[in-house]
């Protein structure tokens, strides 16, 4: 029952639906397989929006991102450790995928003037729809064959050349032969030890508002068949989240207000406004790799205080003793430490200081999650995967997630979806010689 065709794309989030369309509408025969029982991944959860640069909509509204902005935007968010080819065709290229998005049938408008870089949309949920209208495209094309709750388990190679890979299927294992096989298996944002092994300050990580697919698995292929990958050490983490949702850092980094961390000690740690993406590291550190947030009234009022109590189903008591017993530290211990934080005390160097005196007091235990993969294998401008000395494999190419390079040490949210667009288009091309 082994298979042949063109194209074989791996994993049907949004950079393999893209890749997919792509190499059917440029006539090719494409295979697309999806371990899970349903396409989407994690890009049907992502909720922001897409960053696009002098759009169409940018032209007509005044409101101002140039593609310049977006390329520095970009480079300083990933503190200069991003490739700058690659982040170069990405922002070149997101007025078109711009345009192909509208083209599919959404509908968008920019964020705000103050948030020019977001393109959101005008109704229904960001990655929910996009996946609809990616799904909607692919069926419109008979040369594209997706085939749920089949998993590639195997590159397939022949003379140093990829030639397909092996699957299991509802009906067992076979080998789809193709002429061109695309990873598009997401990040490890499921991969909890694959997390801990390539960073280990994320040891004890959670995985955090992902889907089950992402796992890592595209990586393990690749480095089988000798890809280079490139800035596996990072990871874009939330400190703050609890029962697989993450809540906005705001609760104990907004200035005068104060939310503190304490471990299960009763004892503050840190200085709980540092970059958030370290945050998570350290809160790592701490006994059982988890931390309570304290928080009073003034806080709990604001949006996020309240979002972050519902979301970690918190305890609230009338004092600080009362809420150190339901929480099971040791109430000396936590009127104590609060005390300090309130008399302006402050080993750690904090740069907002409040207080945490408007009774009723808060409590809500956060356990750090991963939220992006950073790294992933290297590849060149058309989308081909790299070996250690820089040669391309050939028959091999990435988008999406898996891809390192894009991001370095720091993602601008809604720059991943386009990613998908821009660089999944490109692999399809190329492996189809367009
Ligand atoms: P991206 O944004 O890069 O497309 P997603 O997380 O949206 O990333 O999608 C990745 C998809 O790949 C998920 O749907 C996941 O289930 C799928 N996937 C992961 N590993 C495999 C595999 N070994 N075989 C088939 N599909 C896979």
């Amino acid at each position: 029952k082994d298979l042949s065709t063109d194209v074989l794309v791996i994993g049907g989030g949004g950079a393999g639906l893209v890749s997919a369309i792509t190499a059917a509408e440029n006539g090719a025969n494409v295979v697309l397989v999806e371990k899970m029982p349903a396409v989407g991944g994690n890009t049907i959860i992502s909720a922001t929006g897409i960053t696009a640069s002098d759009t169409q909509l940018h032209k007509d509204s005044g409101i101002s991102f140039t593609v310049e902005d977006h390329y520095k935007r970009t480079i300083e968010t990933g503190k200069g450790l991003a490739d700058e080819k690659l982040v170069r065709i990405l922002v070149e290229n997101s007025s078109d995928a711009y345009d192909w998005l509208v083209s599919l049938g959404l509908s968008y408008k920019i964020q705000s003037a103050e948030e020019p870089f977001w393109i959101v949309p005008t109704e229904g949920h960001y990655g929910a729809e996009l996946i609809k209208a990616y799904q909607a495209e692919a069926g419109k094309h008979k040369n594209l064959e997706i085939k749920l709750n089949t998993k590639a388990t195997e590159l397939v190679t022949e003379e140093g050349k990829i030639v397909g890979a092996k699957v299991q299927g509802q009906d067992g294992e076979y080998v789809i032969k193709a002429k061109a096989v695309i990873l598009a298996t997401g990040g490890l944002n499921n991969a909890p030890d694959m997390i801990a092994e390539y960073n280990p300050n994320y040891k004890g990580v959670h995985a955090e508002m992902t889907t089950p697919g992402p796992t890592g698995d595209g990586i393990k292929m690749a480095v089988e068949v000798g890809a280079k990958l490139r800035d596996m050490d990072l990871f874009q983490m939330r400190p703050l989240s609890s029962n697989g949702n993450w809540y906005r850092e705001t609760i104990i980094t907004e200035e005068g207000k104060g939310g503190i961390l304490v471990n299960l000690d009763g004892d503050r740690f840190v200085d709980e406004t540092m970059k958030i993406w370290d945050l998570a590291s350290e809160i790592l550190k701490q006994k059982e790799g988890t931390a309570y947030i304290i928080f009073d009234t003034d806080v709990y009022d604001t949006k996020d205080g309240k979002k972050a109590f519902d979301l970690g189903k918190g305890i609230k008591a009338d004092t600080i003793e009362e809420l150190a017993v339901q929480l099971g530290l040791d109430p000396a211990k936590l009127k104590d430490t609060v005390d300090a934080y309130n008399a302006g005390q402050d080993p750690f160097n904090r740069k907002a200081m409040g207080k945490i005196t408007a009774a009723p007091f808060y409590g809500v235990k956060t356990l750090p999650s991963s939220h992006y993969t950073m790294g992933g294998v290297s590849i060149n401008e058309n989308a081909q995967v790299l070996k250690e000395d820089g040669t391309t494999i050939e028959g091999l190419y990435a988008a999406g997630e898996i891809v390192g390079g894009l991001y370095g040490a720091g993602r601008v949210a809604g720059n991943n979806t386009l990613d998908d667009i821009v660089f999944g288009k490109i692999a399809a091309k190329h492996a189809i010689g367009k």
